[in-house]
Parts: C-alpha cells; sequence; structure tokens
C-alpha cells in the first residue's frame, strides 16, 4: 500500500524529507501559506492558512499520516490533522519547543541544565531578572523566534533601555525571557530520532558555527570526548522519552568547558543535520519518516568526516561548485534573497587532513574562505 506523507511546511527541510522518502515508496502532499514554498518542485501543494480549518481537515483526507517541518505551526493546527490521521511529533513536543521559558523548566526538570533564566513581564520584570542573573544577558522573545531573530543583547545596565525599546512592545504577544550570557566554547548539537516504538539513535555529535545567529557550517563527527557524547545524547534521550517524542529532532547545547548547557530544541530535522545525507549511514529524513511510520530505524553511524556549509542569499554557480573533490551540492530551487537559506554543499572525506583540503579548495573555488576558515582551524587543531 502506498503511504501518503501530509508535511505542513513545504520548505528545504520538507522537499528533503521528499527527496528521502520517495525511493521509500512514499508520496506526499504539502500544506504551506506561500505559493511557491520549493517542496512544491516536487509534490502537490495546498496553499492555505495555518488556522484554516477547512483546508487543514480537506488536507488530512488525503493522507494517510502527518508530519511539519516548521516548529511555528500552531499547535491547534496539528490537533486538525491529528483528529483525523497520526501526526507526528505529537504537541506535546511542538508547544513545549515553541515556548523558550517551558522549554527550558522542562529541561530542568529533567536534569537537563541550562543558562540561568527568567521570565520577563514588563519593564520592572526586565531590571529584576537583570539584577538576578547579572549581566551579560540575551533577551529573547519566548515564541515564535529563529535564527536569532527576536533577541537582544545586554552588555551592561546601559543597554536595559536599549532591549526593551526593541523587544518590549512584543512582550504581550509573544512574551518574553532573559537569559545569562554564556561565554561558551563551542555550539554542539545532538541530532536523534525516537520511533513510534520508543527506539531511540543518535547521530554522532556534530559541532556548529553561526554567523549573526544563523547556521553557517556544521562539522561531524565533532571532536567530543567520549564522556560529554554520552552526556549530550543521554540528555537527548531523556527529553524525548518524556516528550514520548515520535521522529527526529535536534537538542542545541553550549559546550562551556566544564559542563553542557542546553540551548533549544527543534522538533522537526534539522540543519545541523543536513550532513547526515551524505555523511551517515542513513539520513536524517530517512531516519524521521521511518520513525513515523514505525519502521526499523537505519544505522546512524557517520561514513566519513563531513562538513555541511550553508548557503545565505544565492547559490553558487553549479560547474564551480561540482568542480571540489567530495562536494555534494543541494540547491533548494528557491529564488535569491539576501540572508535566506537557499541551498547547502556537504564535504565528506575519509580523513580531517583530506577534508582541510577539500575546505580550502571550496573556500576559494566559491570565494568563501571566511565561511570554511574556522571548520580548517578546528580541524587543524584535533
Ligand atoms: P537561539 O535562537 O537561541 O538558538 O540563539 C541564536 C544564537 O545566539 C545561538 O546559536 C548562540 O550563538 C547565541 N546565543 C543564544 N543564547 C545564548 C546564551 N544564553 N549565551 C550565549 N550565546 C547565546
Amino acid at each position: 500500500m502506498t503511504r501518503r506523507v501530509g508535511i505542513l511546511g513545504g520548505g528545504q527541510l520538507a522537499r528533503m524529507m521528499a527527496l528521502a522518502g520517495l525511493p521509500l515508496g512514499l508520496r506526499f502532499s504539502l500544506l504551506d501559506p506561500a505559493p511557491d514554498a520549493c517542496a512544491g518542485q516536487l509534490a502537490p501543494l495546498r496553499k492555505a492558512d495555518w488556522n484554516d480549518t477547512q483546508a487543514l481537515a480537506a488536507f488530512a483526507e488525503s493522507i494517510d499520516i502527518a508530519t511539519f517541518d516548521f516548529e511555528n505551526v500552531p499547535a491547534a493546527s496539528l490537533d486538525v490533522l491529528a483528529a483525523r490521521v497520526p501526526a507526528w511529533p505529537g504537541r506535546d513536543a511542538l508547544a513545549t519547543a515553541q515556548d523558550r521559558l517551558v522549554e527550558k523548566t522542562r529541561f530542568n526538570a529533567l536534569g537537563i541544565p541550562t543558562p540561568g533564566f527568567m521570565a520577563v513581564d514588563d519593564r520592572a520584570g526586565l531590571d529584576a531578572a537583570a539584577r538576578a542573573l547579572g549581566l551579560p544577558a540575551i533577551l529573547k522573545t519566548r515564541r515564535l523566534g529563529y535564527d536569532g531573530k527576536g533577541q537582544f543583547r545586554l552588555r551592561g545596565e546601559a543597554d536595559l533601555d536599549a532591549a526593551w525599546a526593541a523587544l518590549g512592545e512584543q512582550a504581550p504577544r509573544v512574551g518574553l525571557i532573559l537569559e545569562a550570557f554564556v561565554p561558551f566554547r563551542r555550539e554542539l548539537s545532538v541530532v536523534a530520532v525516537r520511533s513510534r516504538t520508543g527506539e531511540f539513535a543518535a547521530w554522532p555529535i556534530t559541532e556548529n558555527w553561526h554567523v549573526e545567529g544563523v547556521l553557517s557550517a556544521s562539522l561531524a563527527p565533532a571532536d567530543v570526548p567520549e564522556p560529554l557524547a554520552r552526556e549530550a545524547i543521554g540528555h537527548a534521550r531523556r527529553l524525548a522519552d518524556s516528550l514520548d517524542y515520535v521522529g527526529v529532532f535536534a537538542l542545541e547545547l553550549f559546550d562551556a568547558g566544564d559542563r553542557l548547557l542546553a540551548n533549544e530544541m527543534a522538533p522537526r530535522v534539522h540543519n545541523s543535520g543536513h550532513w547526515t545525507i551524505e555523511g551517515a549511514r542513513t539520513s536524517q529524513f530517512e531516519n524521521h519518516l521511518r520513525a513515523i511510520l514505525g519502521w526499523p530505524l537505519g544505522d546512524t553511524g557517520a561514513r566519513a568526516v563531513s562538513c555541511m556549509l550553508n548557503f545565505l542569499g544565492e547559490v553558487p554557480e553549479a560547474a564551480a561548485a561540482l568542480a571540489v573533490p567530495g562536494l555534494h551540492l543541494h540547491d533548494y530551487g528557491k529564488a535569491p534573497r539576501a540572508g535566506r537559506k537557499v541551498g547547502h554543499a556537504t564535504l565528506c572525506a575519509d580523513t580531517a587532513e583530506e577534508l582541510v583540503q577539500g575546505l580550502e579548495r571550496a573556500g576559494q573555488a566559491l570565494g568563501r574562505m571566511a565561511q570554511v576558515a574556522p571548520v580548517v582551524e578546528k580541524l587543524r587543531s584535533c
């Protein structure tokens, strides 16, 4: 029987899910408010608003199982689908990940340490939180923030007015949270998967570099001591079990030297797991589908050493990119626009030295020396 998978959201994550699922005999349908959502190039796309209950119900009639590629899908939209077909990951996971305060409270309850945090409801609350947590700190919206948007860094007390001017008026709508600033050594993520049967697996830990809050490069497997890797994966497992999570998710962590602090979870396939398409035995996209369908999970082991480079704004010329040995190109089929995630490349190599050579070639050929530099430096220092 052909299984029809419905995805709320039709962006690049839905697109890569469809690319992974078509060989498994799956068929895809998408629902997205944007008529030109890029996964629509591969599967039928229904254009509708997230709160269009009629459209959601009609969509549910056309599919056997539902998932999403975007964590800001309203939980109520998922409910409309879940009343008719299995919908994964479930509401608890979605609602938890949509609110930074709920999420961090849950992490702490599970024994997963986080940066210090406090809810901020008004200007007096900001002053109180700054006094309690100390500065520097970061004021963030609780809901609807992503890729570093909806955030203000406070260096000292002189920034309190500016922080409130930047985000205060959003407080009634999306809520605010103040987080202590963590002088971390590096950013790591655990991309993991839990299936309907409770089977759990994690890919090797990934190290990530961000530029202006947006992921720029990922390296996997990260050079992480075994006890630290076990701790990180243990956090991910406890979180997944407590949410009765089904599907792939990412847990973003700060490596603060002597401890790991959890920043946030993404209840979906994740940009820091794109390297798994070519760099792991089973990709995050395939395992997400296996998990929600209750099929056995595939091996999450790394095939090689991989580095993923994000392309923001525009994708390099295919011929120039493909001239770099070991480079795999992913063009999401999106119109170029400043700052937009439009594609990525993954370089795979058998050894760290080979990966350094590949990255240097890619950096030169694509004019991206600054983007590859921190990864090259890391590989050289290992
Ligand atoms: P987020 O949207 O929470 O993932 O934040 C985007 C980026 O801001 C992170 O990837 C970090 O580089 C930085 N950041 C966020 N929270 C903190 C924090 N509490 N301390 C230091 N840096 C942070």
